[in-house]
């Protein structure tokens, strides 16, 4: 049966693909591909982690304690019953032999379906065994996660299968953590699904960073699409459809190939500068989230790192951080790789939807019932561990010896926070000094995401060289919309009129005050914004490598003294998003 599901839209084009669906808790496991070559080994793989659980539960068993209640056993029993069950063996080595899973992405696909069988199970015993399956499961990938994987694994990021004739995939899970999200940059997926989050939670701004089609707060999603069904996900409208009629697949292949075609054409701007028709340079920046990112932005046609979100580095560490050489190393590697143009490194952003440990959004909320956007997060947390905070210190300016290197430090809202943070850099400094190591001066930005940043801006620019408007933020905390709630989406508005006032009053003072200002935002990467955030003097824009060409596409396009004297009206209009479009639609006469 063909079902459409809605959710919000998170990054363009259509995806056409089987649908895996996969567990919260693992998206964590690796997806790969083995050659067929490789499938005996790999089948090999899951035997022996077969065998040695069956081992360490025998062994658990033969050690049972006289005292020891007899369902212990007996659950023992169950497990090992479990393990030469045609269902989890037998159907796991299909996965493999057919469609040329990994080991482990074979046996997490094979228990979503068998946990779909139990959750159906009128029987509530019976139902309750998905637990009993889950463990054994949980152990067999445990013993694979520390065994080698078959050799030619995986497989280069992006790259070609080396083998054909299989279908595209996409991704459904209800939810993925931002860290998790990271690991897909080497995946096999062409496009994803989840049940919750908003336009710019963080989950999707790591989907978008991809570049591939997704929707998010589908909420439904992965109770409704099962393992293997032909799902569509139009990235632009935010359907989702499942097991389409032949007649849309093929109207939806269309428009998947028009997009591509698009692309194309959008990618030969890359080395075309980006200056309006009346000759105003715009600078396009790159966000990126690891060093490994950098030869994107460059390929993108970037001049600058606008956005290096540093907590990707700190994330899913079992407790551990990264310490100061670990984290210089990580920066140095970005400034070398955008030779020569500028870095700007954020100090750590943590808490709210991006924990430190791997624990999705939704989890998170489960966990702790407080609001975490509104708690210990971003600087807040590095102030409250000043020796942390001065070791990402050190690092980042231990890196602006390779290069230009920029600070910018997130959420600042109190008078008290710029202060402890120039401290905290002087005696970095200090440090490097006695230490005698090199490093150069390097420019310190405040992040403008929070209202009262933007309310006092004048006072914040005293201090600083430069200002980021984080309009993911400073839309969340000026409409008090959680950015990551799906109940609330549709309330998330950055056309809000005291969104833009804020917004045009941080752009006017720092452009006032002599000071640089750039948007790095999702706002800045949307093309809906793009001559707005012009009409109002921005010249400096920051966004994922991939929005980068069509961004430009609307610079080039652009008259901005023409913009600026329409700004007001757009301003005062009740709908801003509509007026700007109807006066670019006369202005083109579309
Ligand atoms: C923002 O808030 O707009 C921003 C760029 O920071 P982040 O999305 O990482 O919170
Ligand atoms: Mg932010």
């Amino acid at each position: 049966m063909s079902i459409q599901i809605f959710g919000t839209p998170v990054s363009r084009g259509v995806a056409i693909g089987r649908a895996v669906l996969v567990a919260s808790s693992r998206v964590d496991v690796a997806h790969y591909f083995v050659g067929p070559d490789r499938v005996p080994a790999e089948i090999d793989r899951l035997r022996q982690a077969r065998d040695a659980v069956v081992a360490e539960l025998t062994q658990l068993k033969d050690e049972l304690p006289q005292e020891a209640p007899h369902e212990l056993s007996a659950l023992l029993d169950v497990h090992l019953m479990l393990l030469h069950d045609d269902t989890v063996s037998d159907a796991t080595k299909q996965w493999i032999e057919q469609r040329h899973y990994n080991a482990e992405w074979a046996l997490s696909a094979q228990l979503e379906v068998l946990a779909r069988q139990f959750d159906e199970m009128e029987d509530a015993y019976l139902r309750e065994r998905k637990a009993d399956v889950e463990q054994v499961v949980e152990r067999m990938l445990r013993v694979l996660a520390g065994s080698s994987p078959a050799p030619g694994a995986p497989p280069p990021a992006g790259g070609p299968r080396d083998f054909g004739g299989e279908d595209p995939l996409v991704l459904v899970a209800s939810d993925v953590a931002p860290a998790d999200m990271l690991q897909f940059k080497r995946s096999v997926f062409t496009g994803f699904v989840t049940d919750v989050g908003g336009r710019t939670s963080h989950t999707a701004i790591v989907a978008r960073s991809l570049d591939i089609p997704a929707v998010v707060g589908a909420r439904e999603a992965s109770r409704l699409i099962r393992q293997d069904d032909w799902v569509v996900i139009d990235g632009d409208a935010g359907v989702v459809l499942v097991n389409p009629s032949s007649i849309v697949l093929e109207e939806y292949r269309f428009r998947q190939r028009q997009s591509e075609l698009e692309r194309a054409r959008l990618n030969r701007l890359r080395n075309t500068p980006a200056v309006t028709l009346d000759g105003q340079p715009v600078e396009l920046l790159a966000n990126i989230e690891l060093p490994g990112d950098a030869p994107a932005a460059l390929e993108a046609g970037a001049v600058g790192v606008g956005l290096f979100r540093s907590e990707f580095l700190f994330m899913n560490r079992g407790g551990s951080l990264p310490g100061e050489d670990e984290q210089y190393e990580a920066y140095r590697d970005a400034v070398l790789a955008m030779q020569g143009l500028p870095v700007t490194i954020r100090t750590v952003d943590v808490g709210a939807d991006k924990p430190l440990d791997r624990m999705s959004a939704h989890e998170l909320r489960h966990e702790y019932g407080l609001n975490p956007a509104l708690g210990l997060r971003a600087i807040r947390w590095s102030l409250s561990e000043p020796g942390m905070f001065r070791q990402q210190l050190r690092a980042i300016l231990r890196a602006s010896a390779h290069g230009k290197v920029r600070v910018l430090i997130p959420m600042v809202a109190h008078l008290s926070e710029i202060r402890l943070t120039l401290e905290a850099l002087a005696r970095a400094r200090q440090q490097l000094d006695e230490a005698g190591r090199a490093y150069t001066a390097v420019e310190v930005g405040a992040m403008i995401e929070v209202p009262a940043s933007a309310v006092i801006i004048d006072r914040f620019l005293r201090h600083f060289d430069y200002v980021s408007v984080g309009t993911n933020d400073l839309i969340q905390y000026t409409l008090a919309i959680d950015r990551d709630d799906e109940a609330v989406a549709h309330l998330y508005d950055g056309w809000h009129p005291a969104v833009l006032h804020l917004l045009q009053q941080t752009i006017a003072s720092a452009q006032a005050a002599g000071k640089s200002v750039c948007v790095c935002g999702e706002m800045a990467g949307d093309t809906a914004f793009t001559e707005l955030l012009l009409a109002m003097g921005l010249r400096s824009f920051s966004m994922h490598p991939a929005r980068l060409a069509s961004v430009k596409q609307r610079v080039l396009r652009a008259d901005t003294r023409w913009l600026q004297e329409r700004l007001p009206a757009v301003l005062a209009a009740d709908d801003p998003a509509a007026a700007m479009l109807l006066l670019l639609r006369e202005r083109t006469g579309v």
